[in-house]
């Protein structure tokens, strides 16, 4: 701050006390960057769907119960998903902020999100939608059919994920937007620059200036 305009004043407001929405497609590349940003800004990125593999994983009740809908391509039910959210969201880690990767997913998730907002007194501040065309999308989820040879990434099910996603979710697109809360990110580009620009969606790339 010495010598510099005495009118800048760096901003640190995307430090904590953030709540930011994820949404996009599968293989947008948004869990990657729900987890970049989390890391810039200290908070935790909270992933739905990496939750519920590792409940998979470990054998529980929970894991037992989705696991053949994870590898259907579908959606779990509301229900369910509400309990595993309102749980995370009330671990300390998240009383700063927090990034949700994956929630909501359908409408009535969207009405839970702003019960437990409404509970905390906390609004939403941004949902970023990372998006790119169906094809784009398809031949990500073909590189790592390839590579990792994941369940979900078989080509049916991508083909059931997409669709699902395109049914189920895009209207959120639209019930954010009207709140004014839908940043639009093209994510048909390397992860370095949509990542800029999400750090700048969320207006905190400037906080990064000293
Ligand atoms: P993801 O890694 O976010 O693509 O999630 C993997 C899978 O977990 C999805 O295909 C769904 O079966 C399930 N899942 C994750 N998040 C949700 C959610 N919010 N609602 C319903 N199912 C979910």
């Amino acid at each position: 701050m010495d010598g510099g305009d005495p009118s800048f004043v760096p901003l640190r407001r995307s430090h904590g006390r953030r709540r930011i929405v994820f949404l996009g497609p599968p293989n947008s590349g948004k869990g990657t960057q729900a987890a970049r940003l989390a890391e810039a800004l200290g908070i935790p990125a909270i992933s739905t769907g990496g939750m519920l593999r590792a409940a998979v994983e470990s054998g529980s009740e929970l894991g037992g119960r989705v696991k053949d809908i994870m590898d259907g391509g579908q959606l779990v039910d509301d229900a369910a998903m509400a309990d595993v959210v309102r749980a995370r969201l009330a671990e300390a880690d998240a009383a700063q902020g927090f990034i949700l990767d994956g929630y909501p997913r359908t409408e009535s998730q969207v009405t839970t999100l702003n019960e437990i907002l409404a509970e905390r007194g906390e609004p939403l501040d941004e949902v970023v939608l990372i998006d790119a065309p169906d094809d784009v999308l398809r031949a990500r989820a073909a590189l790592r059919r390839a590579q990792e040879d994941r369940e979900d990434d078989r080509k049916e099910i991508v083909r059931k994920r997409l669709s699902v996603y395109r049914r189920q979710t895009e209207p959120l697109i639209e019930i954010y937007d009207k709140q004014g809360l839908l940043r639009r990110i093209n994510g048909d580009r390397t992860i370095e620059e949509v990542g800029q620009e999400v750090l700048a969606a969320v207006g905190a790339d400037r906080d990064f200036v000293d």
